[in-house]
């Protein structure tokens, strides 16, 4: 997709995952605008290499085609979602990602709603405080952190298989324990239907520009739960639409800003 507010900027440059974001955070602090501002999505951006999803100017903050008609978002369309979402992304939380493309706002779903496995831990001694749930088994000098209490839950659901194919495979290149401990899998399938097995969703994200509100997905929201979905006919204006269930069960919807996206379309499975 292209970018927010009907413009559309590259970080010339930018050679790492970390200068990219922090040029995401600057030109955004400049423009007043509060994109990035929060120190979980600085972090789930951070630990997500965007390179190991495209490797076509991963660094850039621009759209890049990913095959298959689909395009991996610019890193400040996910920064703005994340955002958006910040508050239902919480340990133990159920996701659902429509039309999860490349994997990488998945696996950011996914840094956001469990627990810090070891892999990503570096020892110290704030680790007591900051992990309370894990037991923590020193032999050797080897630090081994059992995880236990809940973990969140993410689904992306993406109907052309070889993309599901190809961002599980990124993921499994990031962080295979993301998809090991159960708390991210690719499914195959149409996303305007949802994924009901997974259901209710304490958030839901739709990557692709939807005519009209899908009704399955405002079903699939939990009471106090929020979907995040483009939408618009192609060619003409999308509002990235927020719709947010109270806890009464009721629903309200608010337009937040012009984009552009690709369309939510029709199921193709078989390709
Ligand atoms: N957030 C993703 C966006 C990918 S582009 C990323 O940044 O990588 C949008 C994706 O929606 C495409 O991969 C496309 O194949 C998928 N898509 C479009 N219509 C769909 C549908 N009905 N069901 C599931 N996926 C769909």
């Amino acid at each position: 997709m292209c970018g927010l507010f009907g413009h559309r900027w590259t970080t010339h440059g930018a050679g790492s995952q970390r200068q990219l974001v922090e040029q995401l955070q600057s030109v955004y602090r400049m423009l007043e605008r509060g994109i990035l501002k929060s120190e979980r999505v600085l972090s789930a951006m951070l630990a997500t290499d965007r390179a190991l999803y495209t490797d076509r100017s991963p660094y850039t903050d621009a759209p890049q085609p990913i095959g298959q008609k689909a395009t991996i978002s610019a890193p400040h369309m996910h920064a703005y979602a994340l955002e958006l979402l910040a508050d239902h992304l919480r340990d133990g939380a159920s996701i659902l990602d429509v039309g999860s493309g490349s994997g990488f706002l998945t696996a950011c779903f996914a840094r956001m709603v469990r627990h810090p496995l070891v892999s990503e831990i570096e020892w110290n001694s704030a680790i007591h405080m900051v992990l309370p749930p894990l037991f923590h088994i020193l032999a050797g000098g080897v630090v081994l952190v059992i995880q236990v209490g809940s973990t969140g839950r993410v689904v992306g659901v993406e109907h052309v298989w070889r993309l599901a194919r190809r961002s599980t495979e990124n993921v499994r290149r990031d962080d295979p324990n993301l998809l090991g401990n159960g708390c991210l899998r690719f499914v195959v399938g149409d996303g305007v239907l949802g994924w009901a097995e997974g259901a209710p969703y304490d958030a839901i994200h739709v990557g692709a520009a939807a005519c009209k509100v899908p009704p399955k997905l405002v079903e699939q929201l939990r009471n106090g739960g929020r979907l995040l979905v483009p939408v618009g006919r192609p060619g003409r204006a999308q509002w990235l639409t927020q719709v947010d269930k109270k806890p009464d069960g009721s629903v309200s919807s608010r337009k937040m800003t012009t984009v552009t996206f690709v369309p939510l379309t029709e199921s193709r499975h078989s390709q």
